[in-house]
C-alpha cells in the first residue's frame, strides 16, 4: 500500500503537499490524452481495481505521522480520481483525520454532471478541474474522451458545481500545438469560462515526455493566447516552458500599458523584462502605480 501516497512535494502554491493516488497498479481513466504522461491505455467509465477506503486511510495516516507540517493532501490517481466509486465516503473520512491540513482534488471534470461526483467534491477544500477544449471536436481528438462524454454536458456541470461550491475552483487549460491553441478555440473557452467566473484559469503546455507525438506551444504563444482571453479573468501562465523568451526593454507607459492588458506574474515579470526594465518596475511598485493582488495563493501585478 505504500504506492498510494507520493511525496512530499513543495511548491510555491501549496507549500507542502502530499499526493494521494487512488489508482496506483494501473492507468484507469475516462480519457486518453494525447499528452498524457501514462502509457496509452483503453478508456474506462468505472475502476476495476479499487482499493479499500481503510488501505487508504490507514496510507494517508501514515504519511502524515512520517511527513510533519503537511499544507495539503492532493488526491489524484494515474487516470481520473472521481472514477473511484467511493470517493464520497473516502473524503468523509479524510476530512475527519485531516487536522489543518487542506484536501485538493485534480479531476478531468469528465463526470462532473454527475451529482453524486458534485456532493463529493463540494467536500474538497479546493478543486481543480480541467477544461482543454471548448468543442466535442477538440475533447474527442486531443482529450480522446470515452465514447458518450460530451462537452456540453461537462461545461453545464461545471456551471451548476460551481454554483454550489464555495471553495476556490481553479480550471486548468493544457494547450497542444494545432490541437487546442486557435483563436477559434479559445474564442469559445473564453465565453465559457466568462459564465463560469472561476477562482483561476491555470493555462500551460506540455513539460513532460507525453505518450503520443504531440508538441508544447512556446512562451510566447501562452502570452499570445493569454491575451486573447478577456482581461476580467484571471488567467495564470503556468508553464515551466518559459525560457525561450529573451527579455525586452519596457518604458513605464509599456509596463503599465502591459499590466493594463493582463495582471502579470512576478515571474512573467522577470522573464519579459530586462534588467532596467525591472528597476522600472520596482519603482512603479514603490509609487503605487503598480499593486499586487493575490488570487488563490498565487500573487499577480497590476495596474492600479
Ligand atoms: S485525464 Fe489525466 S490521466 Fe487521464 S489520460 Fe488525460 S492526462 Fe492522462
Amino acid at each position: 500500500m505504500n504506492n498510494i501516497i507520493f511525496g512530499p512535494i513543495h511548491s510555491r502554491r501549496f507549500g507542502k503537499s502530499l499526493g494521494v493516488d487512488l489508482s496506483p497498479g494501473k492507468k484507469q481513466c475516462n480519457f486518453d490524452c494525447l499528452y498524457c504522461e501514462l502509457d496509452p491505455a483503453k478508456t474506462i467509465t468505472g475502476q476495476d481495481e479499487v482499493l479499500r477506503v481503510v488501505d487508504i486511510i490507514a496510507a494517508i495516516k501514515k504519511g502524515l505521522q512520517e511527513h510533519e507540517d503537511i499544507d495539503f493532501l492532493t488526491i489524484t490517481a494515474n487516470g481520473e480520481p472521481t472514477l473511484y466509486p467511493y470517493l464520497n465516503e473516502l473524503i468523509d473520512e479524510i476530512n475527519k483525520i485531516k487536522g489543518s491540513t487542506k484536501v485538493l482534488i485534480l479531476s478531468n471534470a469528465a463526470n462532473i454532471s454527475d451529482v453524486d461526483v458534485q456532493n463529493a467534491l463540494l467536500k474538497f477544500d479546493e478543486v481543480k478541474l480541467s477544461l482543454d477544449c471548448a468543442t466535442q471536436k477538440c475533447l474527442k481528438k486531443l482529450d480522446r474522451s470515452h465514447s458518450g462524454i460530451d462537452v456540453e454536458n461537462i461545461k453545464a456541470g461545471m456551471l451548476v458545481f460551481k454554483s454550489k461550491y464555495t471553495g476556490p475552483l481553479v480550471i486548468e487549460i493544457l494547450i497542444v500545438k494545432t490541437l487546442n491553441d486557435s483563436k477559434e478555440e479559445i474564442d469559445k473557452l473564453n465565453e465559457y469560462l466568462l459564465k463560469l467566473q472561476p477562482t483561476r484559469i491555470d493555462i500551460g503546455t506540455i513539460d513532460r515526455p507525453p505518450a503520443f507525438d504531440v508538441q508544447p506551444v512556446s512562451y510566447e504563444k501562452l502570452l499570445e493566447i493569454s491575451h486573447w482571453f478577456d482581461s476580467r479573468l484571471p488567467i495564470y501562465i503556468a508553464s515551466r516552458k518559459k525560457a525561450t523568451i529573451s527579455a525586452s526593454s519596457y518604458s513605464n507607459e509599456d509596463i503599465l500599458e502591459t499590466l493594463s492588458k493582463r495582471p502579470l506574474t512576478q515571474e512573467d515579470i522577470d522573464v519579459l523584462c530586462d534588467k532596467e526594465s525591472q528597476i522600472r518596475f520596482q519603482k512603479l511598485l514603490e509609487n503605487k502605480k503598480i499593486k499586487p493582488v493575490s488570487i488563490n495563493g498565487v500573487k499577480f501585478f497590476k495596474k492600479v
